[in-house]
C-alpha cells in the first residue's frame, strides 16, 4: 500500500492542530466544537452568535464571506466587509474564526483575517486554492466533495500536505446517495476509515448533511458519541430570515440545549468538550 503524508503509520497518534494556546484539534481526549451561522449577515447577527457561543464555552466561530450558491442571484456573502467584521468580533469576543474560501481569488484576503480556512465541499480540487494554502502553516480544513471518496478527499489533504503545509483537517459533511429525502448522507463508515487509516484530525459536519434543523441535534450526539475530533454546527439567532442554509441552522435555544446533552456524551466516551 502506497504510504501518503496523511497514512497514520502504526502507533502514530492522529496530527494535533494547535489553534490557540488552549485549544487544539486532535487531541484524542476533546472534541472541539465549532458553531456559526452559514454567512456573516450583519454586525448584530454575528455578536449575538459570539455571545452564545462564548455563554456555552465555545471558542471557535464558524461564518461564510464568500458562499457558493447554486443559483448565482442568490446571496453570495459579505466578502471582506464580512471578514473585518469576523476579524473584530473574535477580538472583542476572544474567540478564534474559520471561514471559506471559495475560489483562489480570495486566498491573500482570507489568510489576513482567518485562523482557520476552510476549503468548501464544492472547491475541494481548485489546485489554485490547493497550492496556496500549501505554502502557509495557516489551519486547514478541507471539507469532502459530496462526489468524493474518502480516499480522494485524503489526497487533496496530501497535495497541501505535501506542499509543506502540517496543519491539514479533513471535515466529512454528507455525500450524495440515492436517498432524496435527506439533503446528503452523512458517512459514519468513512469518518471510521479516516480515523483509522490517516493521522488527519476528523470535522463532522451533521447540519450540511441532514439539510434540515430537525435531525441535527441527534446527529450531533451521535458523532460525539462517535469519537470524532471536532463537531461542526450551523446556528442562527433567527434561522427563518437566514440568507443561506435557511432550513438547517439551529435556533440559538436549540443550540444551547443541546451542548449540555453534548457533555454527558463526550463523557460517557471519556472526552471532554471544548
Ligand atoms: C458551509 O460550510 O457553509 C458550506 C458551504 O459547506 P459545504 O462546502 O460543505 O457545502
Ligand atoms: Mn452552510
Amino acid at each position: 500500500m502506497t504510504e501518503w503524508k496523511f497514512t497514520r503509520l502504526p502507533d502514530q497518534p492522529t496530527r494535533k492542530i494547535k489553534i490557540s494556546d488552549e485549544v487544539e484539534i486532535g487531541n484524542p481526549d476533546e472534541t472541539v466544537l465549532i458553531a456559526g451561522p452559514c454567512s456573516i449577515e450583519s454586525w448584530e447577527q454575528i455578536e449575538t452568535v459570539a455571545k452564545c457561543l462564548v455563554n456555552n464555552g465555545v471558542k471557535i466561530l464558524r461564518a461564510g464571506c464568500y458562499k457558493p450558491r447554486t443559483n448565482p442571484y442568490s446571496f453570495r456573502g459579505l466578502e471582506e466587509d464580512g471578514l473585518k467584521m469576523l476579524a473584530e468580533v473574535r477580538d472583542k469576543y476572544g474567540l478564534k474564526i474559520i471561514t471559506e474560501v471559495k475560489d483562489s481569488t480570495q486566498v491573500q484576503t482570507v489568510l489576513k483575517y482567518a485562523d482557520i480556512v476552510q476549503i468548501g465541499a464544492k472547491a475541494m480540487w481548485d489546485y489554485g486554492i490547493l497550492s496556496q494554502l500549501s505554502k502557509t502553516q495557516t489551519p486547514t480544513l478541507v471539507k469532502r466533495a459530496f462526489g468524493a471518496t474518502t480516499q480522494e478527499a485524503c489526497q487533496i489533504t496530501e497535495y497541501i500536505l505535501s506542499g509543506g503545509n502540517e496543519n491539514v483537517m479533513i471535515c466529512e459533511r454528507g455525500i450524495r446517495t440515492f436517498e432524496p429525502n435527506t439533503r446528503f448522507t452523512l458517512d459514519l463508515c468513512g469518518a471510521q476509515w479516516i480515523k483509522e487509516h490517516t493521522n488527519l484530525p476528523l470535522i463532522l459536519d451533521p447540519s450540511h448533511a441532514m439539510g434540515f434543523r430537525y435531525g441535527v441535534p441527534n446527529l450531533a450526539l451521535a458523532c460525539v458519541a462517535s469519537g470524532t475530533d471536532s463537531l461542526m454546527l450551523e446556528i442562527h439567532p433567527d434561522p427563518s430570515v437566514a440568507k443561506s442554509d435557511a432550513s438547517q441552522q439551529l435556533e440559538l435555544s436549540q443550540f444551547e440545549n443541546l451542548v449540555s446533552k453534548l457533555h454527558k456524551v463526550a463523557n460517557s466516551v471519556d472526552k471532554k468538550i471544548i
